[in-house]
C-alpha cells in the first residue's frame, strides 16, 4: 500500500491550527440533518486532534452553490448535528480564508473546534485555484483529509491544500484506504467481485477493471440481463441495454483471457408488472422467460451456486444489488447473498468490502452492514476506486 502520513505521525500539535477536510454533505429535511453517518465517521479524527491540543478548523462543501454565496447552502445548517455528534461546542466562521478566519483563530483556545463556510461558495474550490488554496492554507499549520468521499475531486480543499501544508490522512480516510487496499489493491485470493445494479453503462469501467483483477466476477441485477442477452438469451421485457451486447461480449472475452470466471444466473425471478408480490410472480430458467415478463431478481438456484463460490473465496468486493431490492420479494437474492457474505466474514474466512448508495441501503435492509469487514458510504469515490482510478485527493496525501 502506498504510504500515507496518518495522525500517528503528527507529533506535538498543541496550539497548531489543523485544517480538517470532512464530509458534511448530509441529507437534510426541514433544516435539520436526517442522517449523521458522515460526521460520525469523522468524529474520531476531529476529537483526537482537539484532545491533542490542536485548534481544529473543519472544511467541507455542502450542496452545489456553483462558486457563489447562497444562504440556503450554508454549511452552518449542519452545525447543530455536528455539535450533537461531537458533544462539543463548535464555532461557526462564515468564511474560509482572510482576516475573519485569522481573527477567529486568534480567539480559539487549544482544543477548540470551528467550522468554516461551504468551500464551494468560492469558484476557486472546484477550479482547484492555487491562490484560493494558498489563502485557506495561510490560516493553518497542518492539513488533515478525512473525506474519502470527496477524494475523487481535485478541488482546493481536497487536493490543493495537501501540496501546501504538512498533510495527513484522518482516521476515517485511513480506515477506508486500508479496507479498499485489502479488497482490491493487495487482496488475498481467490477474490470475488459482485457487481449488480441497474445498468451496465454506468459501470462499464468497473467491469473492465475487475476482470483483470478478480478470480470470480458475479454479475446480477439489471446488468445481468444485458450479459444474458449478449449470450443469446431472450430476456423479454427486462431492463436491458441491447445496444451494449457487443460491449458485454468484449468483457466476457477479456475475462476469459484473464482467467476470471464470470457467473451469470441460471434461474431468475420474473413478473409481468413491477409491483410488490404481483400475481404473475414466478421463478424461471433464464431460457424460459416469456416476451411479456421482466427479470427482477436472480433466482434461488443461482443464489445457492454463488454462495458456494463465496465459500471458496478469501476476499469479496461488492457493488450493486442483485435485484430490484426495494420491492418485495425482489430483495430475496440480495438479502440471501449478503447474509452468506456476512456469515463468512464473521467466521473469519472472508474479507468483505461493499459500497454504493443502493448497495449500502440493501445491506442495511438485509441487516448485515455491520458484519461486513468494511462498508463504504463514499458513492462516486468508491466507484472510481473500483474502476482502478487513482483518486486525486488520495494521491496528494502520499508521503
Ligand atoms: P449502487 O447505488 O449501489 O451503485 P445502482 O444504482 O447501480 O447501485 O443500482 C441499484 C438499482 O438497480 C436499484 O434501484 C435496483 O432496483 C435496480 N435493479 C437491480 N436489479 C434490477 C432489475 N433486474 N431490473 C430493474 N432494476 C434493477
Ligand atoms: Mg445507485
Amino acid at each position: 500500500m502506498a504510504m500515507f502520513n496518518t495522525l500517528d505521525d503528527l507529533g506535538d500539535v498543541t496550539g497548531k491550527v489543523a485544517l480538517v477536510r470532512v464530509d458534511l454533505n448530509m441529507p437534510m429535511d426541514g433544516g435539520s440533518v436526517t442522517d449523521t453517518t458522515r460526521v460520525r465517521a469523522s468524529a474520531p479524527t476531529i476529537l483526537e486532534l482537539a484532545d491533542a491540543g490542536a485548534k481544529v478548523l473543519l472544511l467541507a462543501h455542502f450542496g452545489r452553490p456553483k462558486g457563489q454565496r447562497n444562504s440556503t447552502m450554508s454549511v452552518s445548517m449542519t452545525l447543530d448535528a455536528v455539535e450533537d455528534v461531537l458533544g462539543r461546542e463548535v464555532m461557526f466562521i462564515p468564511e474560509v480564508s482572510g482576516p475573519v478566519v485569522e481573527q477567529s483563530v486568534g480567539i480559539l483556545r487549544n482544543g477548540d473546534i470551528a467550522m468554516l463556510e461551504n468551500t464551494r461558495f468560492w469558484a476557486g474550490e472546484e477550479a482547484n485555484d492555487p491562490e484560493f488554496a494558498a489563502a485557506i492554507a495561510a490560516n493553518g499549520d497542518i492539513f488533515v483529509n478525512d473525506a474519502f468521499s470527496a477524494a475523487h475531486r481535485a478541488h482546493a480543499s481536497t487536493e490543493g491544500l495537501a501540496h501546501l501544508l504538512p498533510s495527513y490522512a484522518g482516521r476515517a480516510m485511513e480506515m477506508e484506504l486500508k479496507a479498499l487496499d485489502a479488497a482490491l489493491g493487495n487482496p488475498e485470493h481467490p477474490v470475488a467481485a459482485v457487481v449488480g445494479g441497474a445498468k451496465v453503462s454506468s459501470k462499464l469501467a468497473v467491469l473492465e477493471h475487475l476482470v483483470g483483477r478478480v478470480d470470480h466476477l458475479i454479475i446480477g441485477g439489471g446488468m445481468a440481463n444485458t450479459f444474458l442477452a449478449a449470450r443469446g438469451v431472450d430476456v423479454g421485457k427486462s431492463l436491458c441495454e441491447h445496444d451494449l451486447t457487443d460491449t458485454a461480449n468484449a468483457i466476457l472475452d477479456a475475462a476469459d483471457q484473464a482467467g476470471c470466471t464470470v457467473h451469470l444466473p441460471y434461474d431468475v425471478v420474473v413478473a409481468k408488472e413491477f409491483a410488490a408480490n404481483p400475481p404473475s410472480l414466478r421463478t424461471s430458467n433464464v431460457h424460459e422467460v416469456a416476451p411479456d415478463e421482466m427479470i427482477l431478481d436472480i433466482g434461488p438456484q443461482a443464489v445457492e451456486a454463488l454462495a458456494d463460490v463465496l465459500k471458496t473465496c478469501r476476499t469479496l468486493v461488492w457493488n450493486g444489488p442483485m435485484g430490484a431490492f426495494e420491492i418485495q420479494p425482489f430483495d430475496a437474492a440480495t438479502v440471501a447473498l449478503a447474509r452468506t457474505a456476512a456469515a463468512l466474514t464473521s467466521e473469519g474466512s472472508l474479507v468483505s468490502v461493499a459500497g454504493g448508495g443502493d448497495t449500502v441501503a440493501a445491506l442495511n435492509h438485509a441487516g448485515v452492514a455491520a458484519d461486513f469487514t468494511y462498508v463504504s458510504t463514499a458513492g462516486g469515490a468508491f466507484l472510481e476506486w473500483m474502476e482502478g482510478k487513482e483518486l486525486p485527493g488520495v494521491a496528494a496525501l502520499r508521503a
